[in-house]
């Protein structure tokens, strides 16, 4: 794939993926968060990379770059400034590894990764979808114990009752103090 290909290629998989985490943030109710969500993909360290090992939007340039030198200087710099990924609020040497992390982040959570099953499932996706993507990575995220049963729970409540119900700021906050108790 040439070089101008790869280029507007990952510009274009950033601006849908904020397009879709905008609308769900509005949904819940934090749309400046959805402005500012993952604006530093543009940012000259993690865009370039990306661009380098763009393959076709359906697979992580990310995870490719891991794979060929074993590590992301993009993932690296991204997970250190977005407090939506879990990562960023990881301390081994805090005296809590895994700390509750604020609900207005959770929320963020809640919509980059509904958002992510949506692009991954194209025109398949359905409400169940985020619960399924989660249970296959649940065993490696390095969350708090509480945080982990309150995805567990959204995405659950996601697939029984769908977006209109549950991806409502009251509804979620009231089950995030649920969870956190
Ligand atoms: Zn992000």
């Amino acid at each position: 794939m040439n070089y101008f290909k790869k280029f507007f290629g990952h510009l274009n998989t950033i601006n849908r993926h904020k397009w879709e985490v905008f609308k769900l943030s509005c949904k819940v109710g934090i749309p400046f968060r959805g402005i500012l969500h993952d604006l530093s993909k543009y940012s000259p360290t993690e865009f370039f990379e990306s661009v380098k090992y763009y393959s076709d939007g359906k697979f992580s340039p990310i995870i490719s770059c891991k794979k060929d030198i074993g590590y992301s200087n993009a993932w690296l710099h991204h997970k250190g400034r977005n407090k939506h990924h879990f990562e960023y609020w990881y301390d081994y040497a805090a005296p809590e590894e895994t700390p509750i992390i604020p609900f207005k982040y959770m929320l963020e959570m809640i919509c980059d990764r509904v958002a992510a099953s949506k692009t991954y499932k194209r025109g398949h996706y359905n409400d169940n979808n985020s619960l399924e993507y989660f249970y296959k990575e649940r065993e490696k995220i390095k969350l708090n114990p509480k945080l982990l049963s309150y995805l567990e729970d959204v995405f659950k409540k996601l697939g029984k009752y769908g977006e209109k119900k549950v991806l409502n700021k009251k509804y979620l906050e009231k089950l995030y103090l649920k969870h956190i108790k």
